[in-house]
Order: C-alpha cells, then structure tokens, then sequence
C-alpha cells in the first residue's frame, strides 16, 4: 500500500483516564495546527474512555484522527452477555477502528485464531476497520519458525473472514519479544516478515495491498519511527507506551 499516507494508531492497553483522553486531544490538537503530520492517525482506547475521547477530538477540531476500541466482542447485537461490549456499542460510542488479536489477549485471555475471525466480521458488519495483531515469540524466532507462525496467523484469518472484512483495515506485525520492551525489532527483522504478510494478502486477492495495509508494532517510539516507516512494505505502526503522552506520539506520526 506505499504511495499512501502511513497510518499509526495508539493502543493505550489498561492505561488512562477520562483527563487523560482529554488532555490528550488537547495536546495533540495544539501540536497538530503547528503542523499536521504526516502520517493518518487513530487511538485506540479502553471502551470507557471512548465516548470522551470522541467528544475531545471533535472540540478540538480533531475529527480526522481516528478513535477506536481494544478489544470486542465475538457476539453480534445485544442479550445476555455480561461483561461483553458488541460492535455496534462500539460504533455508537464514536469507534472507527478497533484492535483485534493483540498478543496480550492471544496469551493471557485464550484469544484464538477463531475469536478474531468473528471479532473482524462483527466489526466489519458495523463499518469498523480492524487492526488485526500477530506475531511470534522469542523461541518461535529462534527456532526459524517466524514465518510460519505469522502466515499461519495471517492465512487463518484471511481464509476465515475473507478480505472485505479487513478491507481499509490492517494486520500488524508485532513480535512478541519486542512489545514493551524498549527494543523494537531490527529493520532486517521486520522488512521481511512485512514482504510476506503481503505476499499472502496478494495470494488472497489480487487487490489486497491497496484495501489492507502492514502495520509494525513493538517499542515505536520517534526516535526509531522514521526509519520502520520508510521500510518498503511498512505502511504504518501500532504504538502502545509511546501513545500516552500526546507528545510522542506527535513525534511518531510526523515520521509518516
Ligand atoms: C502494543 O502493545 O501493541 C505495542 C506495540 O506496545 P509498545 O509500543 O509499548 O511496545
């Protein structure tokens, strides 16, 4: 998808506040009429904060970043479901994208394969473009077992829900070892597993690239952004610390 604009989305995880979504639209708001970045830009929020993030962007005259969600649920429309938060809850809170299979759902909450393919349909039913997560462990890496593991993530996902759910959404290449650690993955190692997740969008369909783009996640922070950003088949990041404070993330997509 290069010749587009880079898109980087925020993923907060369990962090923030209600004054922190607002703050946040503030500081970011005042940056931007400095100079809009570079790259598009979306924050994905804990459920609660959603509806004041909307609010705040919109007062900020911010209506062109994109708000969205962390997690939904596999279920459609509403019932007996404590706890869940549907789709279409999500829209009606002002979400337009959503993350979906983060590695920390995959390996503390059983998220599966299965769970995603149903979590981007429902998303896709309400018009909320996915960002779908794989990537691998540090001894799936060291065992040269990376590509297999991410393309039969990848491949699980295309073959289960087809690409017009995942059309103007995104999977994100986030290893494992390199989330939160301070340490993103080297260009070398990303470039490659990038290549191949695009390989196995053409594979899927022909026009593939140009409705789904390859995020990288993983310790982006603006010091390293401009470099990932610029790699080949790199059309955006997924950033999880470096998007609470507005500033950095600020910093980030002016790299776009
Ligand atoms: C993430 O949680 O998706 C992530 C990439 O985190 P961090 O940027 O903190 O490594």
């Amino acid at each position: 998808m290069k010749g587009r604009s880079s898109l980087v989305v925020g993923n907060w995880k369990m962090n923030g506040s209600l004054a922190l979504a607002e703050n946040w639209a503030k500081e970011f708001a005042a940056l931007w009429r400095q100079a809009a970045p570079a790259a598009e830009a979306g924050l994905c929020v804990p459920s609660v904060f959603l509806d004041r993030l909307v609010r705040s962007l919109r007062a900020e005259g911010l209506e062109a970043v994109e708000p969205g969600a962390e997690d939904v649920s596999v279920r459609e429309g509403s019932g007996a479901f404590t706890g869940e938060v549907s789709a279409s809850m999500l829209r009606d809170a002002g979400a337009r994208l959503c993350i979906v299979g983060h590695s920390e759902r995959r390996t503390l909450f059983g998220e599966s394969n299965a769970s995603v393919v149903l979590k981007v349909k429902a998303l896709a039913a309400q018009g909320i473009r996915p960002i779908v997560c794989v990537g691998e462990t540090r001894e799936e890496r060291e065992a040269g077992r990376t590509s297999e593991v991410i393309l039969a993530q990848v491949r699980a996902v295309l073959g289960g829900c087809g690409i017009e759910s995942l059309a103007g959404g995104a999977f994100a290449y986030e290893p494992l070892w390199a989330i939160g650690s301070g340490a993103a993955a080297s260009l070398e190692q990303i470039e490659p597993v990038h290549a191949a997740i695009r390989a196995a969008l053409c594979e899927a369909d022909a026009g593939a690239s140009e409705k789904v783009r390859v995020l990288y996640g993983g310790s982006v922070k603006p010091a390293n952004a401009a470099a990932i950003l610029a790699l080949p088949h790199v059309d955006g990041a997924l950033v999880g610390g470096a998007s609470l404070k507005a500033e950095s993330f600020y910093g980030i997509c002016a790299c776009g």
